[in-house]
């Protein structure tokens, strides 16, 4: 089957915390450095009465010059803003499981990054049978990319995000980050300290993928 040259796998510490947001930023950076990219976001939900200009698929498609619906098809959409398989539940869909969505993700050839985006914290339920984590196993990343928050309550989430994510190579951003912020600044240092590889900007994610001797 066909893989992007470099995968990274975007997880969050919690839902909200601006996974799409960097992932697209990201993208975007990779792109401009004459990269070609691809994004897969397995499944999505959100509330029937959002703009659809909104959507993680939409956004992601923006950024990689893509068709929303390559991003995620168009039957993993469910409108219904609870997690994917407690959507598909209550809209009276499928049962989701894991080894259907893995199925689904596949790559145009040529992809010199590819990204996914999984739904809400490491530990929310992505399907019926499986958590955004573990998509870490099956889809073997090269980097796993946890956003977390800059502020108070963050050296908590990170911890314990980190935990169900194993020990595939990882690095933390910190969004939101600003310099001029003591908390910030203190707890950036404090889980560099705790051995976090820590970024506040994604061209830095970037020089984690293109520092290595991977290329051919
Ligand atoms: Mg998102």
């Amino acid at each position: 089957m066909t893989r992007p040259q470099r995968l990274v796998l975007v997880v969050g510490t919690a839902t909200e915390v601006g996974k799409t947001w960097v992932a697209a930023d990201l993208l975007g950076v990779a792109r401009r450095r004459g990269m070609v990219v691809a994004a897969r976001k397995p499944a999505q939900s959100f509330d029937r009465a959002d703009d659809p200009s909104g959507y993680d698929s939409v956004l992601l498609a923006r950024a990689t010059g893509e068709h929303p619906d390559s991003v995620c098809p168009a039957h993993r959409s469910y409108p219904a803003a609870m997690a994917p398989p407690m959507a598909a539940d209550v809209l009276g869909l499928p049962r989701i499981e894991l080894s259907e969505l893995l199925e689904e993700i596949t790559w145009p050839s040529g992809i010199d990054l590819g990204l996914v985006e999984t739904a809400g914290g490491v530990a929310s339920p992505l399907t019926h049978d499986a958590a955004s984590a573990d998509l870490v196993g099956p889809l073997a990343p090269d980097l796993v990319v946890l956003v977390a928050d800059a502020g108070l309550g963050t050296i908590n989430a990170v911890r314990l995000s980190a935990h169900p994510l194993g020990s595939s190579p990882l690095v933390v951003v910190l969004n939101r980050f600003d310099a001029a912020s003591e908390l910030h600044r203190r707890n950036q240092q404090w889980l560099e300290t705790d051995g976090f590889d820590t970024v506040t900007r994604v061209d830095e994610i970037l020089d984690r993928l293109t520092d290595d001797d991977a290329t051919p």
